[in-house]
């Protein structure tokens, strides 16, 4: 009678066993779809709410390629989360080197008892979650995965938790492969994206585009008397002017549009979906901006303008990137002789 039940009990496993493999194929599967940081980040969470029966979940990760902090993803669920408090994690902090050399789920107790109170610590018990999953790729922690109680009232037992740490494991390679990507494709001192991306994305939509689709535009703009800047201040109060005016001209387009830096001083942004009078609405809203932005240097108060050319895509004259990219940079120009700190739009 014993045996029986012991097979039962067995196949049964088995069954689970196949369903979950099967489970974290598809979540595999969708996770290594993307290269895009900020969209892995988003599909990470729903990935696993949609594959786990629990409550609550949550996600921390990094924001970009240069934070050292892991920070709370927007997109948690259950949760009772303070939106006036910032909770993040410090990459090097204890927490993380514990959870490195202690790869495995842990409990909130657990951690609570094999660490000293810190700020980690107070940060996690202020969520309050039944259990902490590592994300670990390459021998680095690059992200924690939060959940709350299981829907049945169940506690998490081994076979949970062997799970949940290779669906951990999937996202960490999905998150460490969007990460060398993101790395491969931003300028590292503006954090703008590179030249030879603008150049891919323009010529992808050039080529995909059909009448009926949105019309698309782009925007140049050069710093004026950048070099005079340089000359009077020296080459590293440039750098900060130039990183200022690449966060400006980031906080000031759509997180559809692609911002790069085309060159020493030059940027370029692709915006799709914006006609002529958007654009130059934009334009004209990045020029204001950056004129009126201050960089404290070593106690001098910098600032400089640009001129910004406009173009809008026109499939008959446009027919490659080239002559499009002419247009708008031949409209700066026109900014520049003008008297510079202008908009110009190609006609
Ligand atoms: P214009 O208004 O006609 O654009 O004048 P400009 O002085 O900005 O133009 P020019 O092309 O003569 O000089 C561009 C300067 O930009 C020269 C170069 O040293 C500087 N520059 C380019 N890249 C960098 C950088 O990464 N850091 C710093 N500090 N300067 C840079
Ligand atoms: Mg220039
Ligand atoms: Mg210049």
């Amino acid at each position: 009678m014993s045996v029986t039940l012991a097979h039962k009990v067995t196949k049964q496993d088995l069954e689970k066993e196949i369903f979950d493999l099967k489970n974290l194929l598809e979540i595999s599967k969708s996770l290594s779809s993307t290269l895009d940081y900020s969209i892995l980040n988003d599909s990470i969470l729903y990935t696993c709410l949609g594959a786990l029966a629990v409550m609550k979940a949550a996600f921390f990760s990094k924001k970009s390629i240069d934070s050292t902090d892991f920070t709370l993803h927007r997109g948690f669920l259950g949760f009772e989360i303070d939106h006036n408090r910032e909770y993040s994690l410090g990459e090097r902090s204890p927490l993380i080197e514990y959870l490195n050399t202690h790869f495995r789920c842990h409990t909130l107790s657990e951690l609570v008892h094999a660490l000293p109170k810190n700020h980690e610590i107070e940060v996690l018990q202020a969520i309050e979650p039944s259990i902490i999953v590592p994300l670990r790729a390459k021998g680095t922690i690059n992200g924690l995965l939060i959940l709350g109680e299981k829907i049945d009232g169940s506690a998490f037992n081994e076979r949970d938790m062997a799970y949940l740490l290779n669906l951990g494991s999937f996202a960490a390679i999905a998150m460490h492969n969007a990460f060398l990507f993101e790395m491969t494709t931003t300028d590292m001192m503006t954090k703008l994206k590179l030249k030879h991306v603008f150049l891919n994305s323009l010529q992808e939509k050039i080529q995909n585009w059909e009448e009926g689709r949105p019309i698309f535009s782009s925007i140049m703009l050069d710093i004026d008397h950048f070099k005079r800047l340089n000359d009077t201040f020296g080459h590293l109060a440039g750098d900060e002017v130039l990183k200022a005016v690449a966060k400006t001209l980031f906080e000031n387009v759509r997180s559809m549009d692609l911002a790069a830096r085309y060159g020493g001083e030059e940027f370029i942004v692709l915006l799709p979906e914006a006609g002529m009078l958007q654009a130059v609405e934009v334009a004209e809203r990045v020029r204001q901006a950056i004129e009126t932005n201050v960089v404290v240097f070593n106690s001098h108060r910098l600032s400089v303008t640009v001129s910004l050319g406009v173009a809008e895509f026109q499939p008959k004259r446009d027919l490659s990137s080239q002559p499009f990219i002419e247009r708008v940079d031949q409209a700066m120009y026109r900014s520049k002789e003008a008297g510079r700190n202008r908009v110009t739009f190609s006609e």
